[in-house]
C-alpha cells in the first residue's frame, strides 16, 4: 500500500457545487491534486467540515481518494468568516476518526488557515509533520479589503505560527512567496513555489462555431468572457465599466459574465446595478454557476476571457481560459501575472483601470491575426506548464523530501524549483 496522506480543507469540499461565493479553485486544487497523487500510489484521505446532515461520514471519492465529513458546528452553509469556532471541534473529530480507524499518517497536507491550525494540533498530538498552502494570505486580505475582511483577527497569528512549523511551505507563484517572506518573515528556504494547474481532459479547445452554437450564442458577435466566484475583490465591476468603452466597428461586443448564485448574491445584484446604470444592461448577460462539463464551451465560445482581480494568489480561471485556446486579458498582480504571459498568451493591465483594460480589449478585438497567435501559445503553454500532473511532480518530490528527511528544510529542492518557475514566466 501507498503512503497515507492527510488533507485538510476545513471548507472547501471537492464535492462542493463551483462558483457561489466560498467555492471556487481550493476546492478544484484540493480534489485535482488529490486525484493525480492517487495515480502516483499515495492513499488520500481528505477532511472538510460537513455542511449538510445527509452527506455520509466517509465518501469514496476514487479507489484510493476518501473524503470524511468533519462534524464541527451545524451541519450547514456557513461563511468561512466564521468557521473558526469550530476548528477545535473540528480538531477532535478528525483525532476521534484518526483512533477508531487505527490510521496512521505520514504527512499532512493543510489548505487555507483554519486547516493549518487543525494540522499544527495534530503534529503536536501524533507527531505527524505537515505542509501547507494557504490559498490566499490575511495580510494580503486586510491590506485590499480593509474593514470588509470579516475573518476574525486571530488568522494573521494563526498563519504566521503555521509558517514557523510548517515542513515546508508551498507558495503559488513567486508573488505568494515574496508575501510570505515580507509579511510574515518565511524562511525562503521553506518555500517552494507550486503553481496550480488545469485538467486537460476537462477543458480543451473547441471550435469556436461549434461551442458557440452549442450555447445558442450568436456567431457574428465579439464575445467577451468572466468567470468566477461574485466576490469584489474579483473586480467584475471593472470590466462592466470597461465595456461601455471599446470600440468594435465591425461587430456588436457582448460580455457574458458566469458564476455566483443568481437568486441570492448580493454582488450580483450589485453588478447588475450597475450596468443597467451605465446602460448596458442589453450588452450583459449574467448566466450564474455553470456545471464544469459546460464551462469549456463558455471559454472556447468567447474571443477573449477577462479576469480583473484586485488582487489574486492564483487563479485557475485564467489557465482553464488559455487551455480552452482563448487569450486572456488579465490584472498584472499575483498568480495572474504568472500564469499570463503579457503579449504572448493574451496581456496584462493594471488593476481596478477600465480605461486601460477598455483600450486593451479594442486593440486586441481589432487585431484576429494576434488573437489566433495568441490562441496557439496560450494551449503551448498550458501542456508545457501548467497541468495538475506536473503540479503533482512537484507536490510528489515535495513530500517525499519531507518524509524522507524526517524534518524541514529541502534546500535545494525549494530553490531549484524556484527558480525553474521563475523563469517559466519568460516564457
Ligand atoms: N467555477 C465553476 N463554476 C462557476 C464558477 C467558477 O466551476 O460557475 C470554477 C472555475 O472554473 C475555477 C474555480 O471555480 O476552476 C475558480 O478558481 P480560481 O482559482 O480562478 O478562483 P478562486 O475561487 O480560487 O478565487
Amino acid at each position: 500500500m501507498g503512503r497515507r496522506i492527510a488533507f485538510i480543507s476545513e471548507h472547501a469540499s471537492p464535492l462542493a457545487a463551483l462558483g457561489g461565493a466560498d467555492a471556487g479553485g481550493q476546492n478544484v486544487y484540493v480534489g485535482e491534486v488529490a486525484r493525480q497523487l492517487s495515480l502516483k500510489g499515495y492513499q488520500i484521505d481528505i477532511f472538510t467540515r460537513r455542511d449538510e446532515h445527509e452527506l455520509p461520514k466517509v465518501v469514496a471519492f476514487s479507489e484510493q481518494i476518501r473524503i470524511i465529513h468533519v462534524d464541527a458546528g451545524p451541519a450547514a452553509d456557513i461563511p468561512k468568516e466564521e468557521l473558526l469556532q469550530y476548528m477545535p471541534a473540528f480538531t477532535n473529530d478528525v483525532l476521534h476518526f484518526i483512533s477508531s480507524e487505527q490510521l496512521s499518517y505520514e504527512l499532512v497536507h493543510a489548505n487555507f488557515f483554519m486547516s493549518a491550525l487543525v494540522a499544527m494540533e495534530l503534529k503536536k498530538t501524533l507527531g505527524i509533520p505537515f505542509v501547507v498552502t494557504f490559498h490566499a494570505l490575511g495580510h494580503i486580505r486586510r491590506i485590499h479589503q480593509g474593514d470588509n475582511d470579516r475573518f476574525p483577527k486571530e488568522r494573521i497569528a494563526i498563519e504566521e505560527q503555521a509558517v514557523r512549523e510548517a515542513s515546508m511551505i508551498i507558495a503559488e507563484c513567486p508573488q505568494d512567496r515574496d508575501d510570505l517572506i515580507n509579511y510574515y518573515d518565511a524562511q525562503v528556504e521553506k518555500i517552494t513555489i507550486i503553481p496550480c494547474g488545469v485538467n486537460t481532459a476537462e477543458f480543451y479547445p473547441v471550435n469556436k462555431s461549434v461551442a458557440r452554437s452549442l450555447l445558442q450564442l450568436p456567431a457574428d458577435e465579439r464575445i467577451l468572457l468572466q468567470l468566477g466566484r461574485m466576490v469584489p475583490r474579483k473586480g467584475v465591476d471593472t470590466v462592466i465599466t470597461a465595456l461601455a468603452a471599446v470600440r468594435c466597428s465591425d461587430a456588436p461586443v457582448k460580455l457574458l459574465i458566469v458564476g455566483g448564485d443568481i437568486d441570492t448574491a448580493s454582488e450580483l445584484q450589485r453588478l447588475r446595478e450597475l450596468a443597467a446604470e451605465l446602460g448596458l444592461s442589453d450588452k450583459i448577460s449574467f448566466l450564474g454557476q455553470k456545471s464544469r462539463e459546460e464551462l469549456k464551451y463558455y471559454y472556447a465560445a468567447a474571443d477573449l476571457f477577462i479576469t480583473t482581480p484586485w488582487y489574486e494568489p492564483f487563479g485557475i480561471t485564467p489557465l482553464e481560459a488559455m487551455a480552452c485556446g482563448t487569450p486572456v486579458i488579465g490584472s498584472n498582480v499575483g498568480g495572474v501575472r504568472f500564469s499570463v504571459a503579457d503579449g504572448h498568451t493574451g496581456a496584462l493591465v493594471p488593476p481596478k483601470d477600465p480605461v486601460a483594460l477598455a483600450a486593451k480589449i479594442t486593440s486586441l478585438l481589432r487585431s484576429p491575426a494576434r488573437l489566433k497567435e495568441m490562441s496557439v501559445n496560450a494551449v503551448r503553454r498550458i501542456n508545457k506548464l501548467f497541468t495538475w500532473e506536473l503540479v503533482a511532480q512537484d507536490i510528489q518530490s515535495l513530500y517525499e523530501k519531507v518524509i524522507g528527511s524526517g524534518v524541514v528544510y529541502p534546500e535545494k529542492t525549494a530553490s531549484a524549483q524556484m527558480i525553474t518557475y521563475e523563469k517559466s514566466n519568460l516564457h
